[in-house]
């Protein structure tokens, strides 16, 4: 098995010293266990926090230790009683080509329903994310104006597809004209706007006449600067992640921006939420599993994946896609399925 080890806690943008890779030999199966390789892994923003010890919502990844992530397998050898050579499975096995398991945490997927790569995307954690953020928390009602960024990656686009599902106007936001563009042909986003063009704030400004109900926040930094000016009384934020802030090492410069954020919560009544997707899973994740299913198979969700081909690209794919080098929901194609 070939294993991608935490090396050292990197400070900023991850580099090569970050990452050690290994390989060695797995022992024979016990009674019991399954050997799965590993077909996809998932990379997920969420990972740079496992990197660090900074204060966190879960663990932090010790030094030595294999990366976390989700990876999506087949079972190559089998002497467990409920999995067959063959059988395909979500599992948590983290950045490694084969891993020994016993069962448990598998989750058993059927490649006649889905791709079985949608299990780590629209159909697994961040879609799930889009879904329980965006309904739970931003309560997108008809007629109303939603505004996301990250918008053509797998959290992103799915909020601004089910906001139109729910009678919502869809706005989103993302690097680059390429990705502009397929927010409007891939996605139907009602508007796309490109956070890096000179005019991004007259661009939104003028995307956002009846200002904004509900801002979905996926990035932070200058980006949620201007989304902020246009809010609306009584908007909901969500508050899912703040990827342009995850390789930060200082502060930004300026002045202390706190009170006027809080002075704007106050006048506009803005309900101000963060989340971690697994809050809600035991209420909602059934309801999500039935309608995302339904909702992809109408064509009224549409997702895009970026599959990067071997392990070995794992560390610069991740540097990217906190940058926004990816293009959908970044896969590593780790063996052939
Ligand atoms: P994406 O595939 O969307 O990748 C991240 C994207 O962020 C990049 O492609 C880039 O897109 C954008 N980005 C990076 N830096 C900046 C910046 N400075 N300003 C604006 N955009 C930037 O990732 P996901 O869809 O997997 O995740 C989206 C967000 O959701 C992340 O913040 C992630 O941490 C969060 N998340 C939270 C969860 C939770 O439970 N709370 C669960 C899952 C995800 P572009 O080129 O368009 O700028």
């Amino acid at each position: 098995s070939t294993q991608v080890r935490l090396a050292q806690r990197p400070v900023g943008e991850p580099d090569d010293a970050t990452y050690r890779f290994e390989t060695t030999e797995l022992p024979a199966l016990a009674d019991g266990q399954l050997l799965l390789r590993v077909v996809y892994l998932s990379l997920d923003p969420y990972m740079r926090g496992r990197m660090s010890d900074a204060p966190s919502y879960a663990a932090p990844v010790a030094v030595g230790d294999v990366l976390e992530g989700a990876t999506v397998c087949v079972v190559e050898e089998s002497r467990h009683p409920d999995w067959a050579v063959g059988d395909a499975a979500l599992s948590y096995s983290g950045w490694q080509s084969h891993a020994i398991s016993d069962g448990t945490g598998l989750r058993r997927l059927d490649p006649a329903k889905a791709p079985i790569s949608t299990a780590v995307g629209v159909l697994g954690m961040p879609g799930f994310t889009a879904y329980a953020g965006l309904l739970q928390i931003g309560r997108p009602q008809p007629g109303e104006t939603v505004v996301v960024a990250a918008a053509t990656g797998p959290v992103g686009s799915a909020v601004g597809q089910i906001a139109q599902v729910q009678g919502a106007r869809s706005v989103g936001i993302a690097g680059g004209e390429a990705k502009r563009q397929a927010l409007l042909d891939e996605f139907g986003f009602d508007v796309a706007l490109d956070h890096r063009s000179p005019d991004f704030a007259d661009e939104l400004a003028a995307a956002v006449p009846d200002g904004i109900d509900v801002y979905f926040e996926n990035v932070g930094g200058p980006v949620a600067r201007e989304v902020f000016k246009h809010v609306n009384l009584y908007a909901r934020v969500p508050v899912c992640g703040l990827v342009a802030d995850y390789n930060r090492t200082s502060a930004p410069e300026g002045p202390d921006r706190l009170p006027g954020f809080m002075g704007l919560v106050l006048r506009k009544s803005l309900t101000v939420r963060g989340f971690i997707q697994n809050e809600f899973t035991a209420a909602h994740g059934r309801d999500f599993v039935r309608d995302m299913s339904q909702w992809v198979a109408e064509g009224k969700v549409r997702y895009r994946e970026d599959v990067v081909e071997g392990l070995e690209n794992a560390p610069e794919a991740f540097r990217g896609l906190l940058s926004g080098r990816n293009f959908g929901k970044l896969l590593i194609k780790v063996s052939e399925d």
